[in-house]
């Protein structure tokens, strides 16, 4: 098993809807909202932990995929973890037992920062309305015996932020030249798909985290490179 190359995959993320990936409430300050989002400590700015972006494309494509668990046996609420070794999320996303059949999990998120533009827009927000960065989105949650309003707020990014993303895909030769990897580059382009198609972060359900990934372009050390299209 030889590390061959590193694609790095390059894009935006655009907020379509409001968009709540959770904070915990032991960092927000005093007067700050219920149900916060995640910030930059020092910056105070909103930004989308890798790990929010690759957790969900796996559960999505888990769900998509769930022929590829061990024997044909669904664990659905227990996670996938077939260790099969062309399985594209075992490959992919890794394995809790590292398998020297398998190797390392080939993909790497990294935190998506914001647009610079869009750190202008969220300034102005700021200024203009005394907004820590966010909105505040209000719902009720409505009891059924007597439809009594609850109501309750959560912190959102708003609609029309962009934030840049970087994923890493590391192309082993397994005796194949890196073929197998190579190929199994469409499950990460489905998994970002499955993500528009579905809800980044929390409240999707309830009209957050809709999504769109634009302007994506590919990268190895030869520089742009077009394995996969990744903008259809
Ligand atoms: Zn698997």
């Amino acid at each position: 098993m030889k590390l061959i190359t590193h694609k790095i995959i390059r894009g935006e993320i655009e907020c379509m809807t409001g968009l709540h990936i959770g904070g915990s409430s032991e960092t927000i300050e005093i007067g700050g909202m219920d149900n916060p989002i995640i910030k930059h400590p020092i910056t105070g700015f909103p930004y989308i932990p890798g790990s929010s972006i690759k957790g969900r494309m796996r559960s999505l494509l888990e769900l998509k995929y769930e022929m590829y668990e061990n024997g044909g046996e669904v664990h659905r609420f227990k996670g996938h973890n077939c260790k099969v070794t062309t399985c594209p999320v075992c490959r992919i996303f890794g394995t809790s037992a590292n398998t020297s059949d398998i190797g390392p999990g080939r993909l790497l998120v990294r935190d998506a920062h914001l647009d610079p533009e869009s750190v202008e827009k969220l300034k102005k927000l700021k200024i203009d309305k005394g907004l820590p960065y966010s909105e505040e989105k209000f719902e009720n949650t409505i009891k059924r015996i007597n439809a009594s309003a609850t109501p309750r707020s959560i912190e959102r990014v708003p609609a029309g932020i962009i934030f840049n993303f970087e994923l890493v895909y590391r192309v082993f030769d397994m005796d194949d030249a890196g073929k197998t990897d190579l190929d199994l580059l469409q499950y990460v382009k489905e998994g970002l798909k499955l993500i528009e198609n579905d809800a980044l972060g929390g409240s999707g359900s309830r009209g957050s985290g809709k999504v769109k990934f634009n302007n994506i372009k590919m990268y190895d050390s030869s520089g742009l490179t077009s394995e996969v299209d990744f903008n259809i």
